[in-house]
């Protein structure tokens, strides 16, 4: 197979040309003006990067009177066409795949999931292929290009190298993900961690609109966290920043997978959930919607489990408070089915743990089914096309 080609690249790759596509994506459409005052840009900066981007149909411009003045001329308002280009975003877990492929304001305009067969990289490789060549069907009928891939994946992720250094649900090591999955599929692509992935989107369009710093805390499988910092999704020197799930809740706690004692991990995992609930109910559990039916119908000994989740997931979170003092930190994650078991626990150890005016800062759920991480993944790709720095 050919090396992949870039059929199509931004025509603008300016720090201002990125931030001006992006600042109309999350809130177009908009007037030149409020372009310019939204991204902190002078009037003649936007007028320059918004040309190329016109010509190229990736922004256009429409006259809207409603905002028509009494003299002069009307203010036209300026809006990503969505319509003019299609992105494709993966989510691999550990026993399914999810893609979809959205449009260019990553609207879904087609989702898709396949399980996986084994995790060894060459048979998710296959069946990433197999998904993205049946997404890749479906967008001829749209008849306009789709240029570009974006992965997520959980675990250490070195975006600007495309190599998973280490996932554990998928038991991955130094995997270079870009390079392969470009090979098998012919499309750029860019690899991120998965909360990342989708702290991109909720910053872009989901509850982090607007905010300069805030979190996303994501409870499941792996417990995660998403940060942005001045506006920025923050991946740190070592792509581990966020890396919530091993903080210490108790150096005497239980043991985890990372070799260490008391991590939040150990409490609040779903398979560590799950084994502690078989442990104490002398129930054998297989799942953790097993360990999810017992607590709810009732069990004392599964309540306290997820009580003391609860607990270790509250002082995770006032431990990201106290340190980069968020506006707001949106949980999420497949966990998010057991909330009623610890929704009270959260609020009280975060109040309890999170330090003066840190615990001013806002805690709201948000629900996102796998399709939403795939469309993070998609808003990774769409970011890779439009940023300078990539
Ligand atoms: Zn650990």
């Amino acid at each position: 197979m050919p090396p992949p080609l870039r059929a199509e690249v931004f025509p603008a790759h300016t720090p201002a040309a990125s931030q001006i596509f992006t600042t109309v994506l999350s809130h177009g459409p908009l007037t030149r003006a409020d372009v310019a005052r939204r991204a902190g840009l002078s009037a003649a900066a936007v007028t320059k990067a918004v040309r190329p981007l016109i010509e190229a149909g990736y922004l256009v411009e429409d006259a809207d009177a409603e905002t028509r003045p009494l003299l002069g001329r009307p203010a036209s308002l300026v809006r990503v066409d969505g319509g003019r280009a299609l992105f494709i975003g993966v989510k691999i877990t550990g026993d399914e795949i999810f893609g979809v492929l959205t449009d260019l304001c990553c609207r879904i305009r087609v989702a898709r999931h396949l399980p996986l067969p084994t995790r060894a990289p060459k048979a998710v490789l296959a069946s990433l292929a197999e998904l993205v060549r049946e997404l890749l069907t479906e967008a001829d009928g749209f008849g306009v290009p789709v240029l570009g891939c974006g992965i997520a994946v959980a675990g250490e992720v070195d975006r600007a190298q495309g190599t998973v250094r280490y996932s554990p649900f998928l038991e991955w090591r130094d995997v270079p993900l870009a390079e392969l999955a470009a090979m098998t599929t012919g499309l750029p692509v860019t690899v991120d961690n998965d909360v990342r992935a989708l702290t991109v989107a909720e910053q872009w369009f989901g509850a982090g609109v607007g905010l300069s710093d805030f979190a996303v805390v994501t409870v499941g499988a792996g417990i995660g966290c998403g940060l942005v910092v001045h506006g920025r999704v923050v991946a740190g020197a070592h792509s581990v920043a966020g890396e919530i799930g091993h903080i210490t809740i108790d150096s005497a706690g239980p043991p985890c997978h990372c070799g260490r004692r008391g991590c939040l991990q150990a409490y609040a995992g779903d398979a560590e959930i799950a084994a502690r609930v078989g442990e104490i109910t002398g129930t054998p559990i297989t799942d953790s919607a097993e360990a999810l039916a017992l607590a709810h119908a009732g069990h004392p000994g599964a309540r306290e489990v997820y009580a003391r989740a609860g607990e270790a997931i509250g002082r995770g979170i006032a431990t990201v408070a106290n340190l980069l003092g968020p506006e707001r930190v949106i949980i999420s994650g497949e966990g998010l089915a057991a909330y009623d078991l610890f929704a009270e626990q959260i609020r009280d150890a975060f109040t309890a743990t999170a330090f003066g005016s840190a615990a001013h800062c806002d805690l709201v759920t948000r629900p996102l089914p796998f399709e939403e991480w795939a469309r993070g993944a998609a808003a990774t790709a769409i970011r890779g096309f439009v940023r300078a720095d990539r």
